[in-house]
């Protein structure tokens, strides 16, 4: 292809995404929310073998349209209600083109220089807009999703507790070998999947603390402190907590100030918080105390270098529910020393040479060592919606949400699960005129959902909280409007109909 042949087919792709998101927003034949497909549709439409000929660029375009939508979930459908929503705007799916067109691995800052800066300016006016503490704000990076930005907190989190134990006057320990055996990281049985994964990936234990239906499921700092009496008597060594702002099932928040107490007479805890759907609801002042942002600002103790009893890391998700199409996930740590020096694979020769350190080589705060380059999403859509733009969208998510509430609320056979959080409804079948207990309401829910999943117009997950079966609805589409809940509910409300009618 050359640059004229990009320009016609580059045009075409264009007006095909927007017919696309015509389509979507008109919903309609063949534009249901999931795909109506069975397992291996696609894969059996590929040809075994790469070709060996080539094609001419027109008819592979095509496969877009013939192959992938048929077999594509719609995430950007007004009616998806399922999991998180995964915004994607115009504005960053051109930002992702340009970002492409220059395709750079971006890994330190000669190789890339607007890949950095831009990295470094964006996160910091993302942290500002969220709030957070200048500690926080300026010292930002773009992870690639938040179980990327869990592991390696961990991975800061576990160098510094070593550091620290070493080093401590009259340490029982000796060898970095003996610490890492005995080192446990907490989460709640609330914590997203990302905390037990990090545990895996690094091999350490990672412990669940028991949560509690009278605190809405948030994690307290009673339980915390009885979980590391429990543990430090066990001779283990609890040195990280992974709080969340906004939990997957019900978008509780963790008592983030009794835990940042808590850990004040525990100098060796790190606390990462995982804020990867609810934090960007940060850029709502009015929301702010509701979400613990004074706690997550809040600076602790110190002990030379260490600083403890506070929030050390904080990660949130634009790719989420912040406008930013999939992935940008902003990681902020206070102290961006503890990555750099775990992760800084320059030898120690070439640290002395004149100019190292002197820029920020992001390379050293992840995983990977190429990098793509995503801030330049945050400035289009920053610059393009402003603030008031951004928070207009939060708000009309939350008022989608409330609107659903509302129609859950007014119906006898239905109940609200947990307290709405946000655009998030937790809610479950709970029909008027029958007693059915906890058992039986578990069984009726996990069929009315299995009746719900089936049909295509709209999509809701499920989740279990404590024992509880119940059905999650989390609006956050731009293009989400009242009749599009109307009409959800309409079809969760005949599915339950339909469920109901079998109980006799
Ligand atoms: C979505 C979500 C995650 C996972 O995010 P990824 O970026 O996909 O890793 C983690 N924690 C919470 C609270 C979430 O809502």
């Amino acid at each position: 292809m050359d640059v004229n042949e990009f320009r016609r087919a580059g045009h075409a792709a264009v007006e095909e995404i927007a017919a696309y998101y015509e389509k979507l927003q008109l919903g309609g034949e063949g534009f249901q929310v999931t795909p109506s497909m069975k397992p291996g549709d696609l894969f059996n439409k590929i040809p075994e073998t790469p070709p060996n000929e080539p094609t001419p660029f027109e008819e592979v375009q095509k496969d877009f349209d013939k192959l992938i939508l048929p077999a594509t979930c719609h995430w950007q459908h007004p009616s998806f209600y399922a999991y998180f929503p995964s915004n994607a705007t115009f504005e960053s799916i051109i930002a992702d083109m340009y970002a492409t067109a220059t395709s750079t691995p971006g890994f330190n800052h000669s190789c890339n220089p607007a890949a950095t800066e831009l990295e470094q300016a964006m996160t910091s006016w993302v942290g500002q807009m969220l709030g957070l503490d200048a500690s926080l704000s300026k010292n930002g990076v773009i992870q690639t999703t938040a179980s990327d930005g869990a592991i390696i907190a961990t991975v800061a989190a576990r160098e510094r507790a070593i550091k620290y134990l070493l080093g401590k006057k009259d340490s029982p320990y000796k060898t970095r070998e003996e610490i890492h055996s005995k080192l446990v990281m907490y989460g709640s049985t609330q914590t997203h999947s990302l905390g037990a994964k990090a545990g895996l990936v690094l091999s350490i234990p990672f412990r669940a603390i028991e949560t509690y239906a009278e605190d809405d499921w948030a994690l307290t700092g009673a339980s915390l402190e009885k979980a590391i009496q429990e543990d430090q008597s066990k001779g283990l060594i609890p040195f990280m907590l992974i709080s969340t702002i906004g939990t997957t099932s019900s978008g509780t928040v963790d008592k983030l100030s009794e835990l940042c107490d808590v850990a004040k007479s525990h100098p060796e805890i790190y606390i990462h918080v995982d804020a990867a759907w609810a934090g960007v609801y940060l850029a709502l002042p009015e929301e702010r105390e509701k979400l613990g942002l004074s706690a997550v600002n809040k600076r602790g103790e110190q002990d030379g270098d260490l600083t403890y009893g506070e929030v050390h890391s904080f990660c949130t998700n634009l790719h989420k529910n912040g406008l930013v199409a999939f992935d940008c996930s902003t990681f902020f740590i206070r102290d961006s020393k503890l990555l750099t020096e775990v992760l800084d694979l320059t030898p120690p020769f070439l640290r002395n040479q004149a100019g190292y350190g002197q820029v920020t080589d992001y390379r050293n705060w992840g995983l990977s060592l190429g990098r793509r380059f995503r801030s330049l999403k945050i400035l289009f859509v920053l610059r393009s919606y402003g603030i008031q733009g951004f928070q207009a969208h939060l708000l009309r998510s939350i008022e989608m949400g409330k609107l659903f509430e509302e129609h859950v609320k007014e119906d006898k056979d239905f109940e609200i699960v947990t307290p709405r959080s946000l655009a998030l409804v937790v809610f479950r079948l709970k029909p008027a005129n029958r007693s059915l207990d906890e058992e039986a309401l578990n069984d009726l829910n996990k069929k009315f959902y299995a009746r719900l999943h089936k049909q295509t117009s709209i999509q809701l997950t499920s989740t279990i909280i404590g024992k509880t079966f119940c059905i999650r609805f989390v609006p956050g589409s731009p293009w989400t409007k009242a009749e599009h809940i109307l009409a959800a509910w309409r079809v969760v409300r005949e599915t339950a109909q339909e469920e109901l009618a079998t109980l006799q």
